[in-house]
């Protein structure tokens, strides 16, 4: 057989998977062979609506032709140089997303967990080197039901089973307090040793969990007044995704640099990812201002590939994109149509009992308990019907389409979810 040129079938590329990859995923059953903007083709020529947008990594839409092109040209051109030397891209690049995000200094790396992980270690060294903290006791608050990747330390602060269970021995220096719950992160703060407070703006693998409208300005606030790093995890929500260009802008619509607002919660630690790159390429980012950057000397933190020539290139044309496409506004416009119209069909349906969310992020709940197959037999219909979604903790799916969807588009995906759910028989 000859892999390149053989055409083969969903059946049989589903089982080249399933025999030669590891299990770690459970895809819904349909293989995808192209994209564009709001649609994906699978191998048999059917269209699709992408409302998963690979985890909100495709938010400028599939194969953007201006992200593509940068990608392309940048790869005839120098693609990895290691940071061993000077490139004539990152230092443009650098100066571009700080100033896009309001930060002094950004730190290149590559995936979300990556950032995570960088941003970990930068509090952890501010926290021994400017807080004054016994080295080896600082503490970092997270929230249950947190997602931030998939590393060894990461999963140590997780009370998800499937994230943890038998990885152990886990990471130390984690206190876990609810979320969404301001006086349990203020006690929390209170305890010794506190250096940050890393959290979600937005719950997204936990089911597009909105936090109270005020919350993360509290916190914000709370861990100013206990001298403690406020670090935003917006892998997921942010790059427009939530209907603001970060989740933590709260209402403020600008495009750009935030106008700070009453509503915006300016972390000490931002850290980006997925559709940094508009799901091109692996590129993530950790932002923050000199006091805190500055405590990472050189040798002391890095990537082989982290800020290489065309992940530079790349971030460039992605963010270019969000501004120039102001998906920040569609993102919120559609967003409130699409609840509303979710309502309208949860107001006269048994299956569905709620929607949330933000901007493009939302989700569904399915009346039926988390170990049902209920949500994923909705999705594989959904899947029949030309659109594609995936559950999340059993009952519960995510609609996150690409931000380059019009009205027209949203009101099709909605009349393909209504007749879904009105035809689905349990
Ligand atoms: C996806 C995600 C990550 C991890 O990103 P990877 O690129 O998969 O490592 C971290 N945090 C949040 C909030 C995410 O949604």
């Amino acid at each position: 057989m000859n892999a390149t040129t053989t055409a083969l079938s969903s059946e049989q590329l589903m089982q080249l998977e399933d025999k030669y990859g590891a299990h770690n995923y459970h895809p819904l059953p349909v293989v995808l062979a192209k994209g564009d903007g709001v649609y994906v083709w699978d191998v048999e020529g059917k269209r699709y609506y992408d409302f998963l947008s690979a985890y909100s990594a495709v938010n400028q839409g599939h194969c953007h032709p201006a992200i593509i092109g940068a990608m392309i040209e940048q790869a005839q051109t120098l693609t990895l140089t290691s940071r061993a030397f000077f490139n004539d891209t990152l230092g443009v690049y650098e100066k571009y997303v700080t100033e896009y995000f309001g930060f002094d200094k950004v730190l290149p790396m590559n995936t979300g967990a990556e950032a995570v992980e960088t941003a970990i270690k930068l509090c952890r060294k501010w926290a021994y080197e400017k807080k004054g903290i016994n080295e080896n006791d600082a503490k970092i608050i997270v929230c249950d039901g947190n997602f931030h990747g998939r590393t060894t330390t990461i999963i140590s602060f997780s009370n998800d089973p499937d994230a943890n269970k038998n990885f152990g021995p886990f990471t130390p220096g984690f206190i876990r307090i609810p979320y969404d719950d301001i006086e349990a992160l203020e006690k929390a703060l209170q305890t010794e040793n506190v250096a940050g407070f890393l959290v979600e703006p937005i719950q997204g693998e936990a089911g597009v969990y909105v936090p109270q409208e005020d919350f993360l300005a509290n916190a914000r606030a709370l861990c100013t007044k206990y001298n403690t790093l406020f670090i935003a995890d917006e892998v997921q929500t942010g790059i427009a995704r939530t209907g603001s260009l970060l989740a933590v802008c709260g209402n403020c619509t600008c495009e750009n640099k935030c106008e700070k607002q009453a509503s915006y919660a300016q972390p000490d630690i931002l850290i980006l990812g997925k559709a940094l790159s508009g799901g091109v390429y692996p590129v993530s980012a950790v932002l923050a201002n000199d006091e805190i950057m500055m405590v990472i000397k050189p040798g002391q933190h890095g990537s082989t590939f982290g800020g290489n020539p065309i992940a530079a290139k790349v971030a460039v044309a992605a963010l270019d994109v969000v501004t120039n496409e102001q998906l920040a506004l569609n993102a919120r416009r559609l967003g409130e149509i699409f609840r509303k119209e979710m309502q309208r069909i949860i107001d006269t349906t048994d299956l569905v009992v709620k929607v949330r969310g933000k901007g493009l992020l939302n989700a569904i709940i399915v009346n039926d308990t988390p170990d049902s197959a209920t949500a994923w037999n909705l999705c594989v219909q959904l899947k029949e019907n030309g659109l594609l979604a995936k559950p999340t903790h059993g009952n519960i799916i995510r609609f996150a389409p690409p931000l380059v969807m019009n009205e027209e588009q949203l009101m099709e995906c909605v009349a393909i979810i209504e007749k879904t759910i009105r035809a689905f028989k349990k």
